[in-house]
């Protein structure tokens, strides 16, 4: 049973940390791990590109989560990640982002980059299915291995974001 036990203890733990977790980011952009939230939302606050992703996302009719990997499977290997596996819950377009634990810059432009991934399907399709959205960017990207897409456009905002984060922290530094 200690396995049962831990995953109540993190549960539980979320719980109370999402309700103390107060950040400005837009609500069509679901974040429940609170450190991983203040994390994208500071990082916003560094970034005009990446607060314009997250500001383009609220205008569309999708939902994105943003979570960290999970537990088990390939996905944990890797540092981010967008699922194609989209889902549809009334009016809205559901999908997930993960990305990796650690909070640093680095990671926040691969955020960057999974939500240019995320508003290729918003904008520019309307991708109910998983098959959809395979469909749609063998359409605009090509294939890295399997079945996984990439986009220049992906690649340019992530590219964006981490100059922008160098950047500030650049100038935050000749500031001191
Ligand atoms: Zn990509």
């Amino acid at each position: 049973m200690p396995r049962v036990l831990a995953a109540v203890v993190v549960a539980m733990s979320v719980g109370a940390n999402a309700a103390a977790c107060d950040t400005t980011l837009p609500d069509h952009v679901r974040i429940l791990d609170c450190p991983l939230a203040m994390a994208v939302a500071r990082a916003a606050q560094r970034s005009a590109v990446l607060n314009d992703l997250l500001q383009r996302v609220q205008r569309t009719n999708g939902l994105i989560y943003i979570t960290p990997p999970p537990p088990a499977g390939t996905a944990t290997r890797l540092l981010g990640g967008f699922s194609h596996a989209v889902s549809l819950a009334g009016s809205h377009r559901i999908l997930r982002i993960f990305v990796s634990g650690k909070l640093d810059d680095a990671s926040m432009a691969i955020v960057g980059h999974e939500l240019r991934h995320a508003l290729e399907v918003l904008e520019l399709s309307t991708a109910g299915t998983e098959t959809e959205v395979d469909a749609l960017f063998d359409q605009i990207g090509w294939r890295t291995s399997g079945r996984t897409g990439e986009t220049q456009a992906a690649l340019d905002a992530g590219y964006a974001v981490a100059r922008e984060l160098r950047a500030s922290k650049a100038h935050s530094l000749l500031a001191r």
